[in-house]
């Protein structure tokens, strides 16, 4: 207990790696991130490929740190994911989205639906389900226009489990999308044990769509079958308009990507909406 405790040099001992000692920082940090306001949401318009205008966005978290600047969520997240702290921040963005969804919709007159990701251990809270009703109740945003991403690994990590709070969240009216698909796992098969509306395309392969005849015939397929299990798909990761004319042929029914437009900070977001031509 002593060398343990001595001047808490237990966190910072001289033989951690410089990395050890960064993540230590950022953990340390991030319990405190939500109450300082250092966190903020961005938010990225998703596009019909049909009529080519926006029918929604993602809320994607961002933390500002007052010394080392932004962290990007590939960081961050899994730490929180890993401490637990993705609870409490995961709630915060919900709500957060929600509210500025809400006001959005009022301010703009357009339907647009809101994106919340949603990690593997928020699906495994048992407050879930509550958490989402009262985000629904308080915010008094459409339930149909919520949409909550759930990764392929999170949905089959425990498939009877999520099968289940899945189908309560689905009975709140609410739209259910699968993250990052094609990232590996399991194939379609098993998307049929739950109540999803749509199939995200994983931004790594609609990247290299363009560069790679397997990735172009891996989507084609993609969206055949997603088709076929009466769910929209989505392609993230849109960065050429070779690859935006090749998912409008495949018949992919929605795209985000740098492209199409960056994920924005809420004003800048706001602008965007102001200029685009009347809904
Ligand atoms: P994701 O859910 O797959 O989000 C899409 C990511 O792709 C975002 O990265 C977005 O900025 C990026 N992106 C969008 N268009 C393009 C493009 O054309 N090219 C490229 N190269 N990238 C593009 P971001 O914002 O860095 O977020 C990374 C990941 O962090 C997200 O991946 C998601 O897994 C996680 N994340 C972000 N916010 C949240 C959150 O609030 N909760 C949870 N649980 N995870 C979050
Ligand atoms: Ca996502
Ligand atoms: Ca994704
Ligand atoms: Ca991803």
């Amino acid at each position: 207990a002593k060398a343990a405790g001595r001047n808490g040099y237990r966190f910072f001992a001289p033989e951690m790696s410089v990395e050890a000692k960064t993540r230590m920082k950022l953990e340390l940090s991030l319990r405190h991130a939500l109450e300082r306001r250092e966190l903020s949401l961005h938010y990225q318009p998703r596009i019909d490929l049909k009529t080519m205008s926006i029918v929604g966005m993602e809320a994607l978290a961002r933390w500002h740190h007052p010394e080392l600047g932004d962290v990007p969520p590939m960081q961050f997240i899994p730490i929180a994911e890993e401490n637990g702290l993705i609870e409490t921040i995961g709630h915060w963005v919900l709500e957060e989205a929600c509210t500025q969804a809400q006001r959005l919709l009022g301010k703009f007159g357009r339907q647009l639906r809101i994106s919340v990701n949603l990690s593997a251990r928020q699906l495994k809270s048992r407050s879930i389900v509550e958490q989402v009703r009262g985000v629904l109740d308080r915010t008094g945003i459409p339930p149909q226009l919520l949409e909550l991403e759930l990764t392929e690994s999170a949905l089959i990590d425990d498939i009877a489990h999520s099968a289940g709070v899945l189908k309560q969240l689905k009975c709140l009216g609410i739209q259910l999308a699968v993250d990052d698909f094609g990232t590996g796992y399991s194939g379609l098969a098993y998307l049929r044990r739950f109540p999803l509306d749509v199939l995200k395309l994983d931004r790594s392969f609609v990247m290299h769509q363009d560069e790679d005849e397997n990735s172009s015939e891996f989507i084609k397929a993609f969206v055949d079958m997603a088709h076929a299990l009466k769910m929209a798909v989505v392609a993230e990761g849109v960065e050429t308009a070779e690859t935006l004319q090749f998912l409008r042929n495949a018949s992919c029914d929605e795209a985000q990507g740098y492209f199409l437009a960056r994920p924005l900070t809420l004003e800048a977001f706001e602008a965007y909406l102001s200029r685009l031509p009347a809904a």
